[in-house]
């Protein structure tokens, strides 16, 4: 399936699931702007239907963009998802990006089970999945590359001082898992690397602070930017993951957090430079 012929991501094939908002509908949109084929997927198509027409209208030049359903806790459906590109010549990128975060914990102690299950079968049963069907999808197409993106968090490098253990804990394996099959495939021309943003302007953020701008402005003082990172910038990372630009990146956490991972934080915020 050709794509529109230009752009960093020319002629390749990509899924990207999660991809009804956030971090995910702007990365469909760099992609279909760096001439990618793009499968949007995600579990409500109302969605789905209204960030495609956001995709086309920003995009105008795109080349096959579609959308589908797909639960990534399933692996019938990721598979299915995975096997729809066998149609468009094969997947060559997956952005294996949904995830959940549930509430915050009074204590770490405190995290339910069921929260716990929930948590790991999408956001690391999940990412299994989508790498599973994607090294499957590329060897049947005869690929020497492909690029798979997986979406972890800072929180796993870091650590949440309000407790989140189950989200944490998942985008910790999200890290393991990408590294061991970044290693396993490497000789296949298939690489794997994580995605580790720190809080964005996202609609996951604005569920988690509601109208609070106290809790709003203590989380942003975290950042030595002084400021959230916004979902177009993983998006940007993503790009340059899936291109060929990054040829020899592989099994990296790829941290996109505006240094936050790095800033020495005190009781008044980072130890990072005064506002200018
Ligand atoms: P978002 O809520 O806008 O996007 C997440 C998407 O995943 C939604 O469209 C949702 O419908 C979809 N989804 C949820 N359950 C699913 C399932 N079972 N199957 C398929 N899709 C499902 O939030 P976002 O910030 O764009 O999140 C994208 C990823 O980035 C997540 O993995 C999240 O953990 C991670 N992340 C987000 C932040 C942040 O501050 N927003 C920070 C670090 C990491």
């Amino acid at each position: 399936m050709a794509s529109s012929g230009r752009g960093r991501l020319a002629g390749k094939n990509a899924l990207i699931t999660g991809a009804a908002g956030g971090i995910g509908l702007e990365t469909s949109i760099l992609f279909a702007k760096e001439g990618a084929n793009v499968l949007m997927t995600d579990i409500s198509q109302e969605a789905l239907d209204k960030a495609l027409a956001k995709v086309k209208q920003l995009v105008p030049t795109a080349g096959r963009v579609e959308t589908r359903l797909c639960d990534v806790s399933s692996e019938p459906a990721v598979q299915s998802a995975v096997e729809a590109l066998d149609a468009w010549g094969g997947l060559d990128v997956i952005f294996n990006n949904a995830g959940i975060m549930h509430a915050r914990d009074a204590d770490a102690l405190d995290t339910p089970e069921a929260i716990w299950d929930l948590t790991h079968n999408i956001n690391v049963k999940g990412v299994w999945f989508g790498c599973k069907h994607a090294v499957l999808a590329l060897r049947r197409h005869g690929k020497k590359r492909g690029s798979i993106v997986n979406t972890a968090s800072v929180v796993a490098l870091v650590g949440s001082a309000t407790p989140q253990l189950a989200y944490t804990a998942s985008k910790g394996a999200v890290l393991a898992l990408t590294r061991e099959l970044a290693i396993v495939h490497a000789r296949e021309g298939f690489r794997f690397n994580s995605l580790c943003p720190a809080p964005l302007n996202t609609p996951l953020l604005q569920d988690w602070l509601g109208d609070d701008a106290a809790k709003r402005h203590r989380r942003e003082v975290h950042f030595p930017t002084g400021r959230f990172g916004e979902a177009v910038e993983q998006a940007q990372a993503v790009v340059f993951l899936a291109s060929d630009e990054s040829s020899f990146v592989n099994g990296t956490d790829f941290v996109v957090d505006g240094g936050m991972s790095k800033a020495y934080v005190t009781s008044e915020g980072p130890a990072a430079p005064p506002p200018v």
